[in-house]
């Protein structure tokens, strides 16, 4: 059994990137800016957030935190938004989710300018990724991308069974797994909460990847032999032992399963940390003007 290392991953990303990033500097290029809106004080999502800005400026990115109190109009937001859209320094920017239930997110997310969307959640570039066009891959499943990649995995002609259809974690991955590429040219099946019979899909699986947050849903029982799984679930959940309260587990009854795979991911240290990677490496594509060129 192989861990899949997402931490060590993601730093070899995030130096790639900071490599390149001095070279444009050293060029008299223009460093790449990653703005951030954020509205109200969640918890997960200032931290979240914070992460993020932090990240850039490891990498040697320019930065840029807007922050909004709960109450912010959605008028005050796209106005924002279109302002982001035509700065010069910004080259892309992202809209911190969930936002408050009086803000339309849809009509939020369709605001910012494909061009510089690099959370990958507008609708052109949903559809340029169906298409197999150049596109902004949502964070998530484009760190899975790499993991699978960097070590090595057969996808050719395997049984992916992906959990999960979300529009950030789910459905893109089950259609980038699809894909006539590497990583891709999977037979895949979807499975969400209305599957019956999750278990009879996974024991057939070559590759699982779970994104559904329910912690344990994946027991041994349900996994073959020599199966590679991704666990992208993390849910808090109570632990008096550890200063913040709680700890992070996944979709996978991770001690049990993990004997019986070649791969798996922990939780935490396996996707999670590729998922700002991965956000990094969208700004500097955009920067380099990769995707609507
Ligand atoms: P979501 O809540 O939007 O979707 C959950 C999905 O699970 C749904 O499509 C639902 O149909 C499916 N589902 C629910 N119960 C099920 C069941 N019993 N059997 C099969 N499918 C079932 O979730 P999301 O936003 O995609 O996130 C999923 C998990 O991944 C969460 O734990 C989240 O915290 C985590 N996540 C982690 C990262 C990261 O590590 N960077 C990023 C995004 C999401």
């Amino acid at each position: 059994m192989i861990l899949l290392d997402g931490k060590k991953t993601s730093e070899a990303i995030q130096q790639e990137i900071a490599d390149e990033v001095a070279e444009i500097k050293a060029n008299g290029g223009k460093v790449p800016h990653l703005a951030a809106i954020l509205v109200g004080n969640d918890g997960g999502s200032v931290t979240y957030v914070t992460n993020k800005v932090l990240a850039c400026e490891r990498v040697g990115f320019g930065s840029s935190l807007i922050r909004y109190e709960d109450d912010v109009t959605e008028e005050e937001l796209l106005a924002k938004i279109k302002e982001l859209n035509e700065s010069e320094v910004v080259d892309g920017f992202i809209v911190q989710l969930p936002l408050p239930k009086h803000i339309n997110t849809q009509k939020v997310l369709e605001a910012v300018d494909p061009k510089k969307d690099v959370d990958g959640f507008h609708p052109a570039n949903v559809g340029r990724m169906v298409a197999g066009l150049t596109s902004f891959l949502p964070a998530t499943p484009y760190g899975i991308l790499q993991l699978i990649e960097r070590y090595g995995i057969e996808t050719n002609g395997k049984h992916c069974v992906v959990i999960g259809r979300s529009n950030i974690v789910g459905s893109p991955m089950s259609i980038l797994m699809a894909k006539a590429a590497y990583p891709g040219n999977a037979t895949v099946t979807l499975c969400h909460r209305n599957t019956v019979d999750l278990a009879y899909h996974t024991r057939q699986a070559d590759i699982i990847i779970a994104a559904v947050g329910i912690p344990g849903l994946i027991t041994a029982d349900m996994v073959k032999e020599g199966a590679v799984v991704i666990d992208v679930g993390t849910t808090r959940v109570p632990d008096a032992t550890r200063k913040s309260g709680y700890r992070l587990r996944g979709d996978v009854d991770f001690d049990n399963v993990a004997p019986k795979c070649s791969y798996i991911t922990p939780v935490p240290g396996g996707v999670g940390p590729l998922t700002i990677a991965m956000l990094l490496k969208n700004t500097l594509r955009a920067a380099r003007k990769e995707v609507y060129a």
